[in-house]
């Protein structure tokens, strides 16, 4: 069975190794190209976009795709919507591998917005020193609020950077436990974090972090997915494949 995986997440390199350990399908993972440097992968992987639903669909065709499991970040809302109709399209089962949302738990204090213009918002107009757990894609609406002084963590170098006065990068890849987190907050004497409801263990420590330091989150809630059939977990996906496979046994294709 040839299978496509659209990855970029951890449970996507689990997936794909889950997969490659088997040796029964022909798996290729599928990376935008955001990350200068992606980790190594246990299967064969394509690096860039498709060209919308179309050009996805035509790939699905080409490359006689049987599956196409969606283990994108619950953030990138587009490539999701893009795989659902390209799915349909080209007559390809889907599945998403959707991580559950973190929730909130007793001493949280979370902010939760809609945007990241919201997220800016939020911050006030009295000078604050922001933790901003993201990338360059997503900080720039932190320009219209040179006031504060940020921390920003991301993958690769935010290039250029924010055209503020006081800012500060670390660039790191997860997973961050929370002592590290804590540690980090403290030691920039951060009053406010900015993150988005990721999900999963890898970046949950700032989010344990900023409970156990009384500190409020500002949430940038989920953007809405479309409507698929969806499993929170790596076993899940592996279940739906071999149901697939043992369907497709009975019917003798
Ligand atoms: P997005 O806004 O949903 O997608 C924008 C475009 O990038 C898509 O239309 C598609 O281009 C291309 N694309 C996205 N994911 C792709 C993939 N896995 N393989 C091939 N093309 C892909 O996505 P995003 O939020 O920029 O995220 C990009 C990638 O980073 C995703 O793979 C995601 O899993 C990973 N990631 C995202 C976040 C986040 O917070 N958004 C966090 C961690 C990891 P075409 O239309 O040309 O096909």
């Amino acid at each position: 069975m040839n299978i496509l995986i659209l990855g970029g997440t951890t449970e996507a390199r689990a997936l794909a190794g889950a997969l490659a350990e088997r040796g029964e399908f022909a798996v290729t993972l599928s990376l935008a190209g955001r990350t200068t440097n992606p980790l190594p992968q246990p299967v064969p992987v394509r690096i860039g976009g498709f060209g919308g639903v179309d050009g996805l669909e035509r790939y699905l065709r080409q490359e006689r795709i049987e599956a196409l499991i969606d283990a994108t970040h619950p953030y990138a809302a587009t490539i999701s919507a893009n795989a659902a109709r390209a799915a349909e399209h080209a007559g390809v089962p889907l599945l998403a591998l959707r991580r559950a949302a973190w929730t909130k738990l007793d001493g949280d204090q979370w902010v939760e917005v809609a945007t990241i213009h919201d997220a800016v918002a939020a911050l006030g107009n009295v000078p604050r020193r922001v933790f901003l757990a993201m990338g360059r894609k997503e900080i720039e609406p932190f320009a219209v609020a040179p006031e504060h002084v940020y921390l920003v963590r991301s993958v690769d170098p935010v290039d250029p950077p924010l055209p503020v006065p006081h800012a500060i990068y670390l660039t790191a890849r997860g997973p961050f436990s929370e002592a590290n987190d804590r540690a980090l907050l403290e030691r920039h004497r951060i009053d406010v974090v900015v993150a988005k409801n990721s999900g999963g263990d890898a970046s949950y420590g700032k989010i344990a972090a900023a409970r156990a330091l009384h500190m409020p989150v500002i949430l940038l809630k989920r953007p809405t997915l479309p409507d698929a059939e969806a499993v929170e977990t790596v076993e899940g996906v592996l279940a739906w494949l071999d149901h697939a496979v043992t369907s497709a046994a009975a019917r003798g294709v």
